[in-house]
C-alpha cells in the first residue's frame, strides 16, 4: 500500500503555569537546546512525517521561526500559527491550516498526528505504531497501561469507584486521525456552546460515531509539566544514546 501523507500539528502555545518558571517551558534549555527542539527533531527525522504545523503563543511566531525553525533547519515546518486560549483552540488553529488547502490535497487526504510539544521524548517507534494503527482504525491515541491503581473520587474527596486496572490507560500523544475525520470532529465541536475536551480523542468520541483505538506509546513519553519532570528529562537525555 502506498504511504499516505502525514502532517504533524505540534502544540506549543500553552503558558506552562505549572512549571512556575519565567521562561515558557517549551523554551527552557536542556543540554544546550530548548525543550521544543527535541520534539521537533523527532518529527523532522521521522520517515512517517511529511509536514509540520507548529502552533505557538500569539506574537511568538517570528521568535520561534528565527530561534528554532531556521536555526535548526527544521525544513518540514510549513506553517507557524498562533494558538488559542485552550488546547482545543490551538488544535483548531492548526487544523484550519490543513483545511484551507495550504498544504495541498494530499495532506487533506492523509493523516494528522496531533502532538503536545511538551512531550519531547516521542520517538520513531511511536510514530510508526501510530501510522500502522490509524491505517487500520482511522482514529487512535498513544497511551500506556496505568502503573498505579486509579480511583474515581466523589465531590467530597472520598474514593467512589476503582476501575479494573487492566482497563485503565493513561493517554499520551500523538493522537492520530484521518485528516478529514478530525477536521470534521473539530468543526462540529467548535460549533457547540460549551466545550469540555482535554484531548483529541474526546473530540472524536463526542462528535463522531467512530471508536478510538489505543496504541502503545512509551513510559518515557512524558509530558514535561512541573519542575520534577525537568529532572526526569535530564536523566532521560543523559541515557538517550547509551
Ligand atoms: O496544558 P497541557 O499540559 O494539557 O498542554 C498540552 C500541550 O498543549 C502543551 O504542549 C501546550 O503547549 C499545548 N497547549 C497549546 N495551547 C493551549 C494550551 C496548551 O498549544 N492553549
Amino acid at each position: 500500500m502506498e504511504k499516505k501523507h502525514c502532517t504533524a500539528i505540534v502544540l506549543a502555545a500553552g503558558q506552562g503555569k505549572r512549571m512556575g518558571a519565567s521562561v515558557q517551558k517549551q523554551y527552557i534549555e536542556l543540554d544546550r537546546h530548548p525543550l521544543i527542539y527535541y520534539t521537533l527533531q523527532a518529527f523532522e527525522d521521522s520517515e512517517v512525517i511529511d509536514d509540520i504545523i507548529l502552533v505557538v503563543g500569539p506574537g511568538q511566531e517570528d521568535y520561534v521561526y528565527k530561534e528554532i525553525v531556521r536555526k535548526y533547519y527544521f525544513g518540514k515546518v510549513k506553517a507557524i500559527v498562533p494558538g488559542g486560549k485552550e488546547r482545543y483552540d490551538s488544535v483548531w488553529m492548526g487544523l484550519k491550516v490543513l483545511n484551507s488547502g495550504a498544504l495541498g490535497e494530499e495532506a487533506l487526504a492523509g493523516y494528522t498526528f496531533i502532538h503536545d510539544g511538551a512531550r519531547m521524548f516521542v520517538d520513531e517507534e511511536i510514530l510508526q505504531r501510530g501510522y500502522k494503527t490509524v491505517e487500520k482504525y482511522r482514529a487512535c491515541v498513544a497511551g500506556m497501561p496505568s502503573k498505579d491503581t486509579v480511583k474515581l473520587a466523589d465531590e467530597d474527596g472520598f474514593a467512589k469507584e476503582t476501575p479494573n486496572r487492566n482497563h485503565v490507560w493513561t493517554v499520551q500523544t500523538p493522537q492520530v486521525f484521518e485528516t478529514s475525520l478530525i477536521v470534521e470532529a473539530y468543526s462540529r465541536l467548535m460549533r457547540e456552546d460549551s466545550i469540555e475536551v482535554t484531548d483529541d480523542a474526546m473530540a472524536v468520541e463526542q462528535t463522531m460515531d467512530i471508536p478510538v483505538k489505543l496504541y502503545e506509546g512509551s513510559y518515557r513519553n512524558i509530558k514535561i509539566t512541573t519542575p520534577e519532570d525537568l529532572e526526569i528529562a535530564k536523566v532521560f537525555l543523559r541515557h538517550r544514546d547509551g
